[in-house]
């Protein structure tokens, strides 16, 4: 390969482990320098070659004429009174995507984005009101892992691993980004980089059918559920993905992965409580009904208001009766505490500003006016 100082760099971010030994022996170079490198990357956090004691001065200086280590911008960051940290990051294309650390007595987990808006579209989400712009790549996605570990400190230098745990579950739909997703995933449990374990990665999806059957020939993770209504019709007006994968089809996927994957023995089933629309007692006895004999575990998630959405977070008594409910039918039933509330950074609804390529808004104002034009 050319190693021309003018050709644009190669950031080093944007390569899965495989990627970087290709790069290496394209280099004439040993697969373990990859290595080599890959934990200087992933391990340390470092972003200056000259860091990297153990790669000799030569390979370094051709790295540094071919190669960057570049990690996103810090735009804002907020840390909440309970410890929570949210940080907007600014990309080369000048969009921003949000990342929150939110930490627990044995565990700190990091919530990371997977695009820029979502097309998905959920009725209750702050990220599908936005529309969509892009994907991330490979290194915007492990970048927030990488950035975020920085920030702490690299436990090989620190001795604590402050970031145990990491969720697919920021902005957009991360199986509608297979290959970079897939990819960050493999990195997060390479020993030679962030080395997690697998029950502590977790994918959250809105039910992706093909997307899913194809996840354990890529990765094998932890298995989050946005289900949010127990009958196609309901979930037809929540999750409008339901129309074209539908629960029954859509919870026999989640049944072979469970069936095959070493990392999810159980699937997470996610349900936000909204007033009036998903919460009545009968919902919690259909879903009991429909989870029976996929092993689960349902997470109510109080419906985090936003702006501009009229739904309204459940009555606080109607939860309860409905996780007595799902338990009277033997379910393990949790409840998502809400976290860094006073930097609004509860986890799968950051408010970003999307630039929308779906034109979502100017459709919106389209119809209203067609609307008007019918009623006057
Ligand atoms: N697209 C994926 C992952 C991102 S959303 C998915 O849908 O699973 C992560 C989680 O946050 C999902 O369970 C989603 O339903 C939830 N969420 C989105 N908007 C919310 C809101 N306004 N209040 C509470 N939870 C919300
Ligand atoms: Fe997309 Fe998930 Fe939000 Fe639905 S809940 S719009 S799938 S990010």
């Amino acid at each position: 390969m050319s190693e021309e100082t003018n050709e644009e760099k190669i950031n080093l971010l944007d390569l899965s482990a495989e990627g970087l030994k290709f790069l290496f022996n394209e280099m004439g170079e040993k697969p373990f320098r990859a290595t080599q490198v890959l934990k200087w990357i992933h391990q340390y956090g470092v972003d200056d070659f000259d860091e990297m004691t153990n790669v000799s001065k030569a390979l370094r200086e051709r790295l540094k004429k071919v190669a960057e280590i570049k990690g996103p911008e810090v735009l804002e960051q907020h840390i909440s009174d309970d410890g929570t940290v949210k940080w907007a990051l600014r990309l080369n294309c000048g969009q921003a995507i949000e990342t929150v650390f939110i930490p627990e007595k044995n565990r700190g987990t990091l919530c990371v984005s997977s695009q820029i808006g979502c097309v998905v579209d959920c009725s209750f989400c702050s990220t599908g009101a936005q529309g969509f712009n892009r994907n991330l790549s490979l290194a915007e996605i492990i970048g927030q892992v990488w950035f975020a570990m920085r920030y702490f400190g690299s436990a090989k230098v620190t001795g604590e691993r402050k970031i145990s745990n990491v969720v697919m579950m920021g902005m957009g739909e991360p199986l509608l980004n297979f290959k970079p997703v897939t990819q960050a995933m493999a990195l997060l449990l390479d020993d030679n980089a962030y080395g997690l374990s697998k029950r502590r990665v977790t994918l959250s999806t809105s039910g992706i059918i093909p997307a899913l059957d194809q996840l354990l020939d890529h990765v094998d993770v932890a298995l989050a559920l946005s289900l949010h209504a127990p009958n196609d019709e309901l979930r037809d007006i929540l999750v409008p993905v339901n129309k074209k994968y539908p629960i029954k089809d859509l919870l026999h996927s989640v049944q072979n992965y469970l069936d095959k994957s070493a990392a999810a023995k159980k699937v997470t089933v996610e349900y936000v409580m909204i007033d009036g629309v998903n919460d009545d007692i009968k919902y919690a006895r259909q879903l009991a009904k429909i989870l029976k004999g996929i092993p689960n575990k349902i997470n109510l998630i109080p419906f985090n208001p936003f702006p501009n959405n009229d739904y309204r977070t459940s009555r606080e008594e109607t939860m309860r009766r409905f996780e007595n409910e799902l338990q009277s039918h033997g379910m393990i039933v949790t409840r998502r505490k809400t976290r860094g509330d006073d930097i609004d950074a509860a986890c799968g609804q950051l408010v970003g500003q999307v630039n929308d390529r779906t034109r979502k808004e100017e459709r919106k104002y389209k119809k209203s006016i067609k609307i008007q034009e019918i009623s006057t």
